[in-house]
């Protein structure tokens, strides 16, 4: 039974073709020692006649900081270097028995669905993760240990479940969330299925994949305001012939992109989007506040502090379908931080993934901030392992 600190993680992406043609300036530098600095925006008056540089500078240490700024550069973090430095170590871990979750988390366009799911050319986390499971699962012959591997995918959007391996249908179905006295809280009737090979894990997430919400907003045409958690169970049972003894380790690999953490207003949306959008920051500030709570939660000389000032259940969510403003607000307990409650300070090896773009200013600094909090969150892992015979 060790505890460990949540392990977290910074990348930055390059320009997209929008932030060239604004002529946007690069402000984040990282070095060696996995420290990223970000620079304060030069005034534009300086900016371009160059004469005087005021620079201000913040410098931030985490687990690593992955560049992936420019593809020409040599430390150009590409996606198989940040599952080399991250998904493998978590797999490793999932082998022995442990429950692990990778979260990315930042601004939209910032890079998360890029660093988790990636594209058909570039894969990401989900995809390298599901290949290299079978790939172990495929060269172990011992004939003693057994394999068996579920996947479930399911998004909270507008503060809703939503199953994603279920075809999507004209009405949206929404699940609910259940709490249980000895497993604690589930997901009502989620669907589960079985995965022998890569080909049908893939084949599934792909479905889940398509299954997304997508909503424009101003800010990214492209960008999913939803929170995706992709979520595979591995049970390995060993058989030992001596004894004759049977044990059963179950790990649980959850991988979750969360929605944008920037505030409402900066994306410029209005109507539906806009309480979406204030749905999103409701979930995010909770989240903000699992994160500082946490965070503070640290041992003292004279013992460990209690925990019960954690919020988990402070944003509440409604199973309904929302139709006006003020009933969304009752009821349920809030479906992140609920999701949030055993991945962030319980039986888990957690990381986060704090994605970052190279020119947004207060974004950035926001994102850097929260994931330096994050650094001081402890977690409490066990090998989940139990004697069945
Ligand atoms: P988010 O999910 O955080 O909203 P995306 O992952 O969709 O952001 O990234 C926004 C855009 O930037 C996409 O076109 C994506 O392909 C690109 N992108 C993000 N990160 C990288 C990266 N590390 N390398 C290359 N392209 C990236
Ligand atoms: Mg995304």
């Amino acid at each position: 039974n060790r505890g460990g600190n949540v392990r977290v993680v910074v990348r930055v992406r390059g320009f997209l073709p929008r932030e060239i043609e604004r002529g946007a300036t690069n402000l984040i530098e990282m070095d060696p020692r996995n420290q990223t600095t970000i620079l304060h925006p030069p005034p534009e008056s300086v900016s371009k006649t160059n004469s005087r540089k005021i620079v201000e500078k913040k410098e931030f240490t985490f687990d690593n900081s992955f560049w992936s700024f420019d593809r020409r550069d040599d430390h150009y973090a590409d996606q198989e270097d940040v599952y080399n430095a991250l998904g493998e170590e978590f797999l490793d871990h999932n082998f022995e028995g442990y429950h692990t979750c990778i979260f990315a988390y930042g601004q939209t366009g910032a890079g998360k669905s890029y660093s988790m799911m990636g594209t058909p050319e570039h894969p990401g986390l989900i995809p390298r993760t599901c290949r290299d499971l079978f790939e172990r699962i495929e060269s172990n012959n011992s004939p003693s240990v057994n394999y068996s591997v579920r996947v479930s995918y399911f998004e909270v959007y507008n503060e809703h479940v939503c199953d994603l391996l279920v075809p999507r249908r004209e009405t949206p179905y929404y699940l609910k969330v259940r709490e249980s006295p000895t497993e604690g809280p589930y997901i009502k009737d989620l669907t589960e299925v079985p995965v022998r090979n890569i080909g049908e894990i893939l084949k599934w997430m792909k479905m889940g994949d398509n299954n997304r919400t997508i909503a424009s907003t101003k800010m990214n045409d492209t960008s999913s305001r939803s929170h995706a958690v992709f979520t595979l169970v591995l049970k390995q049972i060993h058989h030992d012939m001596d004894t004759d003894e049977t044990t059963e380790r179950v790990a649980r690999i959850r991988l979750v992109d969360l929605a944008g953490s920037e505030r409402a207003n900066s994306t410029g949306a209005t109507g539906v989007r806009l309480r979406e959008g204030s749905n999103i920051n409701k979930s995010l500030t909770t989240l903000g506040r699992v994160i500082a709570a946490l965070a503070d939660d640290v041992p003292t000389k004279a013992g460990r502090k209690k925990r019960e000032v954690v919020p988990y259940r402070d944003s509440v969510s409604s199973r309904i379908p929302v139709t006006n403003e003020q009933s969304s607000t009752d009821g349920d307990f809030q479906i992140l931080t609920w999701l949030l409650k055993d991945s962030l300070g319980g039986n888990s090896k957690t990381a986060m993934i704090a994605c970052i773009s190279p020119s947004d200013y207060e974004e950035t600094l926001s994102t850097l901030r929260y994931a330096d909090q994050a650094k001081r969150i402890r977690t409490r892992a066990i090998i989940n392992q139990d004697h069945v015979s």
